[in-house]
Order: C-alpha cells, then sequence, then structure tokens
C-alpha cells in the first residue's frame, strides 16, 4: 500500500521466507519432545523442537515480529542438538531450519558480545591462531587445571572462568604415568613418526588417496589427534595427503546464522579440497563432519563452480570411524590397551551425520578395551559448539547429568569424536573431581597400534 512503511513481511522472515515447505513438513505430533534436553530441563513448550518451529512458522506468517523476546530467547536457547531430527516421523529438517531461523534472529538483534567476539574470532588465522598460541602457552603452565579445581565457581566472573579453564585443562593430552593401566597415561609419550617397515605380505593394501580436516581448534588444541588420525589410517593402508588452502568449516558460524561468513568458509574448502582429487574427506570432528556433508545445501545459492565443488566434498565427507568399521569393515588389530572405556555419542554424528555403529565397532576392535554402558549416551552432553560457554547455566545442568551418568558407568576413559564434547566433558569431570581422561576413539586405536609395535620410534 502507498504510504505503508512497514518492512514487507518476506524482507523480515529473511532466509525463513522460502522454508515454508519445509516448516510444513511437522505435524505437531511432539514425538521429539522427550528427545530434547532443554524441553525436558526446562519443562516450557518454546523451548522444544514443535515450540521453535511454531515460532518459526509465526513469523513467516508475520504473526511475531523476529526481534520479539520470544523468537529471539527460545532459538537462542535451543543447542543445536539434532536429537528432534532423529526421532521425527515427518522428517523435519530441524537444523536446516534452525540455522535459517538463527540468521533471522540475529539480523533483527545482535547476539551478545561474547558470542560476536567468538564468532569473530573463530575462522579468522590471525587473530585466532595467536590466541589460541597464548591458551596453549597457558594450558602448559598448569595454571588452568589448578584453577578448575580451586575456583569455586559461584558469581558471573569465577563461574565462567573456572569452566574456561577446567575446558582448556580437559584439552590436554594425558600426562606420561598419570593414570594406572587401566586408563590412558601409562604410555602415552613421545608421538612416533613413521609406520615400522614390515614384510611386504604383512603390508595392508593400498586403499586410496584420502585428505584430512585439520579443522581451527581440533588444529590448534588436539593436534595429536589429527596427527593420530593420520598415523592410523596410514596403518590401515590409506594414503594420506595434504590439503593446502584448507581452513575453518564454518560450522560454528552456521550454527549462530551467520551464513554468509560460514559460505565463504565452505566454498574455500570445498575448493581445497576438490583440488586434491581424493577419495574421501575424513573427519576427527563431528561437528566439522555435520557441517561439510551440508556444504551442498549451504553452497545451494551460490555460482556454479561453488555448487559442484560443495556437491563433490559433500559426497566425499566421511568419519574416520566409517572409514575404519563401516560397512563390515574392521580396523587393524593392534596390541591389547586394558581400559574400561564409556563411549558418548557426539550429537553432530548421531543425530547429523546418523554414524551410530562405527565408532562402537572401531572401539570392539581394540583387544582389552572394555566397553561400559553410558546411559544417556545419546544425549547432547551441554557443549554444542560455543554453547557450554554463552549459556553456562543450561549447559552446565546439562552437562551435570553427564557427568552423573559417566560416574555411575564407573568408566575410567571416555571416548568421544568431537573437540568440543571432549573440552565440555572433561571440564565437568574435573570440576567434579573424577579422575576420568576423556579421549577421541582413534586415540585409543593409535595407542593399541603403538603397543602393537606397529609404528616405528
Ligand atoms: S516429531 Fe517432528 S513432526 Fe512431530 S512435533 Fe516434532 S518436529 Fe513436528
Ligand atoms: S536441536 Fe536439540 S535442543 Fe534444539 S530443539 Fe532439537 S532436540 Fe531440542
Amino acid at each position: 500500500m502507498a504510504g505503508d512503511a512497514s518492512p514487507p513481511r518476506a524482507r523480515l522472515a529473511g532466509a525463513l521466507a522460502d522454508q515454508t515447505d519445509r516448516l510444513s513438513h511437522c505435524v505437531h505430533c511432539g514425538f521429539c519432545l522427550p528427545a530434547c534436553p532443554t524441553y525436558t530441563r526446562l519443562g516450557d513448550e518454546a523451548d522444544s523442537p514443535r515450540g521453535r518451529l511454531h515460532l518459526m512458522g509465526a513469523v513467516v506468517e508475520g504473526r511475531l515480529a523476529p526481534d520479539s523476546r520470544a523468537f529471539q530467547e527460545h532459538l537462542d536457547r535451543c543447542l543445536g542438538c539434532r536429537a528432534c531430527e532423529s526421532v521425527c516421523p515427518s522428517g523435519v529438517e530441524y537444523g536446516f531450519l534452525l540455522e535459517r531461523a538463527r540468521e533471522v534472529a540475529v539480523d533483527a538483534c545482535p547476539p551478545s558480545v561474547l558470542q560476536r567476539l567468538l564468532l569473530g574470532v573463530i575462522g579468522r588465522p590471525l587473530l585466532f591462531r595467536p590466541w589460541m598460541w597464548g591458551s596453549r602457552m597457558l594450558r602448559a603452565t598448569g595454571l588452568p587445571a589448578l584453577l578448575a579445581r580451586r575456583l569455586s565457581g559461584e558469581g558471573r566472573v569465577a563461574g565462567p572462568l573456572r569452566l574456561g579453564m577446567a575446558m582448556l585443562a580437559a584439552s590436554a593430552p594425558p600426562r606420561p604415568g598419570s593414570m594406572e593401566d587401566d586408563g590412558p597415561g601409562s604410555s602415552a609419550g613421545g608421538e612416533p613418526a613413521r609406520l615400522r617397515s614390515e614384510p611386504a605380505a604383512r603390508q595392508p593394501k593400498a586403499r586410496g588417496r584420502v585428505a584430512i580436516l585439520d579443522g581451527c581448534v581440533q588444529d590448534q588444541l588436539f593436534r595429536r589427534v589429527n596427527r593420530a588420525t593420520r598415523r592410523v589410517l596410514e596403518a590401515n593402508g590409506w594414503d594420506v595427503v595434504a590439503a593446502p588452502g584448507q581452513g575453518c568449516c564454518g560450522a560454528l558460524h552456521a550454527h549462530g546464522g551467520r551464513l554468509e561468513e560460514a559460505r565463504t568458509m565452505a566454498r574455500r574448502n570445498a575448493e581445497a579440497f576438490q583440488r586434491t582429487g581424493v577419495d574421501h574427506v575424513v573427519l576427527n570432528a563431528a561437528g566439522c563432519g555435520a557441517a561439510m556433508r551440508e556444504y551442498p545445501d549451504l553452497l545451494e545459492e551460490g555460482d556454479a563452480p561453488a555448487r559442484e565443488a560443495g556437491a563433490w566434498l559433500g559426497s566425499r565427507t566421511l568419519d574416520v570411524s566409517e572409514l575404519l568399521a563401516a560397512d563390515g569393515r574392521t580396523p587393524r588389530a593392534g596390541a591389547p590397551v586394558p581400559w574400561s572405556v564409556a563411549y558418548d555419542a557426539p550429537c553432530h554424528l548421531l543425530h547429523g551425520q546418523r554414524v551410530a555403529d562405527p565408532p562402537l565397532r572401531l572401539l570392539r576392535s581394540i583387544p582389552g578395551v572394555e566397553l561400559r554402558e553410558l546411559d544417556g549416551a545419546d544425549e547432547c552432553c551441554g557443549g554444542a559448539g560455543i554453547y557450554g560457554l554463552t549459556h553456562p547455566e543450561l549447559g552446565g545442568r546439562i552437562g551435570g547429568d553427564k557427568v552423573e551418568a559417566i560416574r555411575r558407568s564407573g568408566a575410567r576413559v571416555v571416548a568421544t569424536g568431537n573437540p568440543g564434547c571432549i573440552m565440555q566433558i572433561g571440564a565437568g569431570l574435573r570440576m567434579a573431581g573424577l579422575p576420568v581422561q576423556v579421549l577421541h576413539p582413534v586415540e585409543i586405536l593409535d595407542e593399541s597400534y603403538r603397543r602393537g609395535g606397529i609404528y616405528q620410534d
């Protein structure tokens, strides 16, 4: 209407305006409610998947403003764990919709300073690397471990500071000799560089060429996991090649609604990996793997080369556990590792990528490993990217339940394939005073190979 200054509905709904078809798949059955960690903790329909989808629909229909408190708060409180997708009988693509809804939400209202700061630094190597260098230096002093034990955890400063220190301490490799031989540390030490040369008949056949995503946090705080991944893949007959030009996968930016930044990162990675011409691109960080598998969706609005590169990469992305232990494959055997291990499934591996059995098959293949049942192993740990830092109270409640389940399992080691989960769970265990180490599953297989003399010292 002439003279009407109100913004058109489609512009307000932004990236959600085109999603009425996807939103319409929700039949409001409520099957997802018991699977949702925020609904089960808060008991508020608006903090359930169904409630959040309803809010998205209301924004699309112009019944709710994107800057309304309801839309902002309940979307912000979602972990993005996608447990709702796994149980939804209608196949609602909740994760896809959430990212577009978050873009609409942050366009309407700027997110918290902490969130802007974290996302502003992650993915920018000139800022991120010095920050991580400082973090590694601090970690090496042992001060974070001390503060995680000593700080009270009460108050607006001490609480987040204690959590941050505990997370940093939890990213450290196990100290040699720090535990008995029913846990890691007894033989962990220097990393072997090459495979021991063996008679040709005992060498595994060359299976193909792969490249590994180094990642950002994984590369800076968990480089040992990347090295273990490379060694283990080589020991299983894969030729691991470099992928120059790769960088941060953009998952955290996509989850935070910063889709344009995520698209830039996706395009750079898709082109870098496509240049390698490898058979598979291997991921050892569940959040990055889910994001890369979804590059075709993210890049669908780009030009033809970007779409093609995104589709190429999306179709070749595999979690390391799939390459080693899916489709009837079993990893090469190593020596016994007599550890009691509880497996906790990263949400973006289990729900985001639907990879359930391969990590368990991988762990079961390691002689000596005693797998313990973990109650709620399929529920989020509360880490959810940067959620543990931006929502310490609710993330802490969810994480506290995970720690209690680990205590009940009696395991000395928790295995989980995502750096954020390792830090969140490890931080909770440290603050609870439980002597349980959190490792990536591939680190345990690597230890088995180390003990079996498969590597050359
Ligand atoms: S389970 Fe699926 S269809 Fe049912 S309410 Fe939840 S999102 Fe909607
Ligand atoms: S993504 Fe997780 S927290 Fe968010 S609505 Fe779905 S189950 Fe709930």
